[in-house]
């Protein structure tokens, strides 16, 4: 993604698709893209390959994360798409491919794991740009952003050459106009009739933006042909998670495995869950307690093993989740429960706690501070439980026994 000022930092989690799915979708919208095939094994890369029947093919590797072209696996092959005229090449090189890691620049430093490839008609390109549209909060809507100058180095650009970023705000209610489409079209070097091409390729992505409630639509590179042809060579497509409820097929395509497997199963019960590298698991409600949390933990000279945020309107099934979670993970070795009971109902976190503790058999020491609504009679629930809870006063005193807690083992 090129992240321009304009770009998106909502915490939110916006569902992004692998490139053969978001280019399946913008084929259904009349997106030019090329002929291709998937594959999970290389002899079936290879015979994509001879199915395709192209002059030239491109084998590219499928993960969440851009910058695969200057990307290395760790199977020693380097670079995550390549070129060649050869079906048994292809094979080869997806043998290189599947099953191994991928890193880029946008991957974590072990790369993500490859588990399946694109086979797809290379054609040749005579010229790469950028095109993108997203929503921008500065512009209360759509805009489209392009680049005379795609390609793999378009943070570069953007970074050196800010002048060669053109940006176009669209109104939502009347779309993309011709002579803004057009303007754009002009802006990204096409001449001719490829102008008119590209002008017609940019509508049909905003129709495609609106139809699937896309938060960005990115094409990097849009291309030309030498034989005057203008197409989307890549897709990176997010959508917005608030239209899961009408886009029930696109979130159906979400494939999770590239997520961390603890945050995918938090997400399930509506609880946000942030691994962190210490011992102290942390279980509070709101983003604010939290780093309030982790910094008083840190303060007493401890270090917090995670934070999982419960959120507004708790169900006792979430608390239950919740400490399953969190005693997952084996560096736990103290709990610290720091909940602030505003919208949250404090005896329905007590209840949630005495039932997690019995259940799953808790060996590692609790600490809880409740605050807030019906807090009296939580206070009276954890304390006749006769379970071996440390109640704590407020946070610093919660953070302190927590860190004692674990001194003392
Ligand atoms: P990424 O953005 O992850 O690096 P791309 O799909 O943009 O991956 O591919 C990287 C580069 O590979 C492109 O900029 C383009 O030069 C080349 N490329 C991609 N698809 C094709 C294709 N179908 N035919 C020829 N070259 C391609
Ligand atoms: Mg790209």
């Amino acid at each position: 993604t090129l992240s321009l000022s304009l770009a998106y930092t909502s915490p939110r989690r916006w569902l992004n698709l692998q490139e053969y799915q978001s280019k399946k979708l913008m084929q259904d919208s009349g997106v030019t893209v090329q002929r291709f095939f998937v594959a999970d094994n290389p002899t079936e890369a290879r015979d994509a390959a001879k199915r395709l029947n192209a002059k030239e093919i491109v084998l590219k590797a499928q993960i969440l994360a851009g910058g695969r072209g200057k990307g290395v696996f760790d199977s020693g092959l380097k670079g995550g798409v390549h070129l060649t005229t050869d079906p048994a090449v292809v094979g080869e090189l997806a043998s290189k491919m599947l099953g191994y890691n991928l890193t880029t620049k946008q991957t974590p430093k072990d790369g993500v794991k490859v588990k399946t490839v694109m086979v797809a008609e290379a054609l040749d390109i005579s010229r790469e740009t950028y095109f993108a549209i997203l929503m921008d909060r500065a512009c209360n809507g759509p805009v489209m952003v392009g680049s005379p100058q795609g390609g793999m180095d378009i943070e570069e650009v953007a970074a050196r050459t800010p002048e060669l970023i053109f940006k176009e705000a669209i109104d939502i209610f009347e779309g993309v106009r011709d002579d803004q489409a057009l303007r754009m079209a002009a802006n990204l070097g096409f001449k001719g009739p490829l102008e008119r091409q590209a002008a017609d390729q940019i509508k049909k992505l905003y129709d495609l933006f609106l139809k699937v409630d896309a938060t960005q639509v990115e094409v990097n590179p849009l291309g030309e042909t030498p034989q005057g042809q203008v197409v989307c060579f890549d897709a990176k497509i997010n959508f917005d998670d608030n239209a899961e409820f009408r886009q029930k097929a696109v979130f159906a395509m979400d494939d999770t495995a590239e997520s961390d497997p603890i945050e995918t199963e938090a997400a399930k019960y509506d609880l946000k869950y942030i691994g962190l590298d210490g011992n102290i698991a942390c279980f509070v409600n709101g983003a604010g307690l939290a780093m309030a949390t982790c910094d008083i933990i840190d303060l007493h000279g401890g270090k917090p093993a995670n934070f999982l945020d419960l959120g507004g309107g708790v169900k006792e099934n979430q608390v239950y989740a919740a400490f399953k979670l969190l005693t997952a993970d084996p560096k736990v070795e103290a709990i610290l429960v720091n909940i602030f009971g505003g919208i949250v109902n404090c005896a329905i976190i007590a209840n949630g706690i005495t039932k997690a503790c019995r259940e799953l058999e808790l060996k590692v020491p609790l600490v809880v501070r409740l605050e807030g609504t019906n807090v009296h009679e939580a206070k009276r629930i954890l304390s006749e439980s006769g379970l071996p809870i440390t109640a704590a006063s407020d946070l610093d005193d919660a953070a302190r026994k927590a860190v004692a807690a674990i001194a003392k083992k």
